[in-house]
């Protein structure tokens, strides 16, 4: 989706697909959003070697993620040299002689970045103009796409959508399921979708969460919800790794005290998500995840150990203040 900005149509601003489709990588790399494929591209390139600025609108990148992990992120890319200038619109690309100018107003007032290449990546949306969905009955939305009910049937009822076109998250992982579960359907089997998906973000620290963020858990249970963060740093496999940036964060509580949500920021945090994963879709306590053997040395250790937080009985971290 491109945003409303005099130029964007100009060669030097590509989408993710045309940044991968470069040889050269740019020296100067200006990416316009600082969504989850904005960051991931951020991290890549400048990793590869280039000057990386984000200009994000919202007052922080990735703005639905949990705050401490952004707070982690936007830290670590600082630590890279990733310049980021957040709260801030752009206005105007104006191709030059050297490259590209974006133009934006940011809270400090105008201002510009010089680059060679802008990475638009502002939001995706659903493709489903030019399918001829009006002429066969199939309900679709610009933004949300195909409709389909939990078994991923259309109004159509011989008419199965999956995946981006009728999609709501615009994950791969999500889009195998939604396939396995058409296709349990139409093979006569009753299936629904269900189950707690994964949000990752592939950047350098990976961040990567599922369930409820804390200020959703809060807008739902009020003050009934507590939090267990244990750091990377008191983990004994992120200290062999000789990376102890990051966290891993629980949030429980409602009726049942059960675990609500997880949130991993640094090394493989996007493979450590997976026991949140099932932890939520098993509905666990947070007695549960806290009481768990977790094997050790591993990084994954860091989920019972913030759970032993959230109870007030960590073994990995000084003794805690006991709860009021
Ligand atoms: C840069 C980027 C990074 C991503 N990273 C991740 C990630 O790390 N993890 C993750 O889970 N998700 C990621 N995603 C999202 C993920 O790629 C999509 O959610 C996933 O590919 C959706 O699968 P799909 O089959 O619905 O659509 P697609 O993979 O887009 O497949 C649709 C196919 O249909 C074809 N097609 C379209 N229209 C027609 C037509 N009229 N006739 C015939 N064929 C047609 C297309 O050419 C395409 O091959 C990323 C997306 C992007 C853009």
């Amino acid at each position: 989706v491109l945003p409303p900005v005099e130029g964007i149509d100009s060669a030097k601003c590509v989408d993710s697909t045309g940044l991968l489709a470069v040889e050269t990588v740019p020296k100067r790399l200006i990416v316009l959003g600082g969504g989850v494929i904005g960051c991931e591209f951020a991290s890549i390139f400048q990793h590869f070697g280039s000057e990386v600025t984000i200009v994000e609108f919202m007052p922080h990148l990735v703005p639905n993620e949990d705050p401490d992990a952004v707070k982690t992120l936007e830290k670590a890319f600082k630590g890279h040299g990733i310049t980021m200038h957040l709260g801030t619109k752009a206005t105007r690309v104006e191709e030059t002689a050297s490259g590209v100018t974006l133009h934006f107003e940011g809270s400090d007032g105008p201002g510009f970045v010089e680059g060679d290449l802008i990475l638009v990546s502002t939001g995706r949306a659903p493709n489903v103009a030019d399918l001829g969905l009006d002429d066969i009955g199939v309900a679709y939305d610009e933004k949300r796409g195909i409709r389909t009910d939990g078994t991923r049937r259309t109004g159509q009822p011989h008419i199965y959508a999956v995946g981006d076109v009728a999609g709501y998250w615009q994950l791969a992982h999500s889009a195998f399921r939604e396939g396995e579960v058409a296709a349990e359907n139409i093979a006569g089997h009753h299936v629904e979708m269900s189950g707690h998906v994964p949000r990752c973000i592939y950047t350098d620290p990976e961040v990567a969460s599922v369930g409820m963020t804390e200020i959703e858990a809060r807008e739902t249970y009020g003050d009934d919800v507590t939090t267990g963060s244990v750091p990377f740093a008191a983990i004994a496999r992120a200290a062999m790794y000789a990376d102890k940036t990051g966290f891993v964060k629980t949030i429980h509580g409602g009726p049942y005290d059960e675990l609500l949500g997880v949130v991993v920021v640094g090394i493989n945090a996007t493979e450590i998500i997976n026991a949140g994963v099932i932890a939520l879709d098993a509905e666990a306590t947070i007695e549960t995840v806290a009481d768990s053997i977790a094997a050790h040395p591993t990084l994954a250790e860091g989920l019972k150990e913030a759970g032993l937080v959230a109870l007030g009985r960590p073994i990995h971290l000084p003794p805690m203040k006991k709860r009021a």
